[in-house]
């Protein structure tokens, strides 16, 4: 697509990547019949083409509006349309300039900018959530419905191991994940022990930097990016350890520190991935960030490595009885989150380490829709996002399974505010499946 930028925009990195990523689509449209938000509400201008060409509007000095901005906030950033798309157009970096573009030239109400400020703020630093959620989790009866769908019960996280292994990994110390379910790590950090492997939290990490990202604070979500990579660093594995390891048939014991940074929420891992493109023109960390994002594994990336020794550590899994009284295998539906299947391009590895494990895998209909929630979504864009949720729930509900997992904390507490069906991650799952007596 022929772009001419405006004045003020030429020769800016985000001129220049705005018209890389548009001279790049053809405007085919093929990406619009897999956007949710285009399957809702049928506007042009609420999916990937539309939304694109508003965004070559505003990069050619056209004036957005409100409803330019409203256009924007209604996408998901999903990124459904990026694997639909023939021509490889980057959406997903495309619509951050955008977004940042117009939020310059047009400002949002005041009940807007105060709610998202709110989110930004209260998310993001973990002491003040893991109070709120504390709190809100001993009064969860009492609240009114919408906010109690907001608060997910808690559970017991269980112990943390205490072995110490040669062989070890960085988990992230998260800002929503561990307040909402402290046991997803918990049940994480006990696998990874199974398989003699530590995993390493660093008490100066925090949040990823999606939440500000996506809120309208960029600056602020790189500075979470560099804390993070500061606080890493001295624990990751030198190129030439992680070599020598790889040499000696991955015995990372000769690695001499963190072979990989293992992420178990999605939307983290796509977000740490995108540090080296976020950081790219950044002379002190650009470096450090490339490394950094290519040491980032989803869970799902890294464990598949060690299929063998999980299966054999798995317990039968015991599912209902059959007539014979014979076990049967759990039945469970696994809702892959957009940060993995499309942010990530990560298919196919959960069921297949679920079924290893003696899982049956209940198919769904539309599994590469979006749950609605989306990261901040599911309460600035509430309406869309239920109508989402419930569209999932009847997917996934469909031949009644016995569980529903994902592998991110927004699409779990999301969906399981709307079913009665437990839906967990799936690594609590694999968790109960090594440690079941
Ligand atoms: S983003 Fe891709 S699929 Fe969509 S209109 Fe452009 S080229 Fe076609
Ligand atoms: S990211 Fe998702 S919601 Fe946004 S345009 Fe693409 S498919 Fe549609």
């Amino acid at each position: 697509m022929q772009t001419n930028l405006a004045d003020w925009l030429r020769d800016t990195p985000d001129g220049m990547e705005a018209d890389s990523i548009l001279r790049s689509c053809v405007h085919c449209g093929f990406c619009t019949a897999t956007c949710p938000t285009y399957q809702l509400l049928g506007d042009e201008l609420d999916g990937p083409r539309g939304r694109i060409y508003l965004i070559k509007q505003v990069v050619e000095g056209v004036t957005p509006t409100r409803e330019t901005q409203q256009h924007l906030d209604r996408c998901l950033t999903c990124r459904n349309c990026e694997s639909t798309c023939p021509s490889g157009v980057q959406y997903g970096h495309l619509i951050d300039i955008g977004r940042k573009l117009v939020d310059r030239q047009v400002e949002r109400p005041a009940g807007d900018r105060l709610l998202r400020g709110a989110l930004r703020e209260g998310m993001t630093r973990r002491s003040l959530f893991d109070t709120a959620m504390r709190l809100g989790q001993t009064v969860r009866p009492l609240l009114p419905e919408a906010l109690r769908a907001k608060v997910p019960q808690r559970r017991d996280p269980g112990a943390w191991p205490v072995r110490s292994h040669a062989r070890k990994v960085i988990l992230l110390n998260g800002c929503v994940q561990p307040a909402m379910i402290p046991a997803i790590d918990a049940a994480t950090a006990r696998v990874l022990d199974a398989l003699g492997i530590e995993a390493v939290v660093a008490p100066r990490s925090g949040c990823c930097g999606a939440i500000r990202h996506h809120l309208d604070d960029q600056a602020g979500a790189l500075d979470d990016a560099r804390r993070n990579i500061d606080a890493w660093w001295p624990l990751l594995a030198t190129d030439t350890a992680l070599a020598s390891a790889a040499g000696a048939g991955n015995d990372a014991s000769r690695a001499g520190g963190a072979q990989a940074i293992v992420i178990n929420a999605s939307g983290c891992g796509a977000m740490i991935k995108d540090y080296a493109h976020l950081l790219r023109h950044d002379p002190l960390y650009a470096d450090k960030a490339a490394r950094v994002s290519a040491m980032t594994r989803d869970l799902a990336e890294f464990l598949p490595a060690e299929r063998e020794r999980l299966q054999a550590l798995c317990r039968p899994a015991v599912g209902a009885h059959d007539g014979d009284k014979r076990p049967t295998p759990p039945r469970l539906a696994f809702h892959p989150p957009c940060t993995l299947q499309h942010g990530q391009q990560v298919r196919g590895e959960v069921e297949s380490l679920l079924v290893a494990c003696g899982a049956e895998i209940v198919p769904f209909a539309e599994s590469h829709l979006c749950c609605g929630s989306a990261g901040t979504y599911s309460v600035l864009q509430s309406t869309l996002a239920t109508q989402l949720r419930d569209r999932k729930l009847a997917s996934l509900q469909a031949d009644s399974p016995d569980q529903i997992l994902s592998a991110n904390i927004g699409c779990l507490t999301h969906l399981q505010s709307g079913t009665d069906t437990p839906v967990r991650h799936w690594i609590e799952w694999l968790d109960r499946a090594i440690t079941r007596a």
